[in-house]
């Protein structure tokens, strides 16, 4: 497989391109419309055609490129099914499997950061794509865009936490700039997950009092509009 993590200085994003190596086909997951011309020169720069690009949920605090991408590429684009963008080409549910050439991501629906939160998990090669439900020691806030904490405490525990624990976490967000964790490592060391409950986690989250993200009034509409709003 073809991997690379690509990073968004504006707004501590990381984006993913996964690409088979048999069939050159590759998926992009949480694009930045900033970034579109980068990521059309690595994909020619590595022979790869770009099929797919999926967001893990509507973000709030920068615009996907989603739309703009599929302008160029023909690409699909896809959305969960909670997400208002219409202007997708479709939507994804719990338990679809999306499949790019050789390979098979299965999604797995984990609201609680937003009520459209999702994540991709490729068993075969040991990696989850966990957006902003679970960070690296950390977690999605859940105060906006319908967020909930006791829903995202269910989310992690049993979505996420159940995998195997030296699966490979990739988030959406770091803020230190660490790329990537396990599974086993963040029930360890997370500390939001030292909790006994969803009440406990639930106590956390409410009291983050966290500033909203400084494009979040332009962004949000604007990726209900698959980024192209702007
Ligand atoms: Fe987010």
């Amino acid at each position: 497989m073809i991997f690379r993590q690509l990073f968004d200085y504006d707004s501590w994003t990381y984006s993913y391109l996964l690409g088979c190596e048999r069939t050159r086909y590759a998926v992009l997951i949480d694009s930045v419309a900033s970034n579109v011309e980068s990521y059309l020169q690595l994909l020619k720069e590595l022979n790869l055609t770009l099929t797919l690009a999926i967001d893990t949920h509507t973000h709030a605090d920068h615009i996907t490129a989603m739309g703009i991408l599929r302008d160029k590429t023909e690409c699909t684009t896809l959305v969960g099914e909670q997400s208002g963008a219409k202007c997708a080409t479709g939507s994804y549910v719990h338990s679809d499997h999306l499949r790019v050439g050789d390979l098979d991501l299965e999604v797995r629906y984990t609201p609680g950061h937003t009520d459209d939160s999702y994540s991709f998990y490729m068993a075969e090669a040991g990696m989850v794509f966990s957006g902003d439900t679970l960070l690296i020691r950390g977690s999605g806030r859940t105060d906006f865009q319908s967020g909930d904490a006791r829903i995202q405490y269910s989310s992690i525990t049993e979505q996420l936490l159940s995998l195997p624990g030296e699966t490979v976490l990739y988030p959406s967000h770091d803020y230190r700039g660490w790329a990537q964790s396990t599974i086993a490592e963040e029930l360890a060391h997370n500390p939001r997950l030292q909790v006994v409950d969803a009440e406990a986690y639930a106590q956390i989250m409410d009291n983050l009092s966290l500033p909203n993200p400084k494009m979040m009034d332009i962004a949000v509409p604007a990726n209900i509009s698959c980024g192209k709003m702007l």
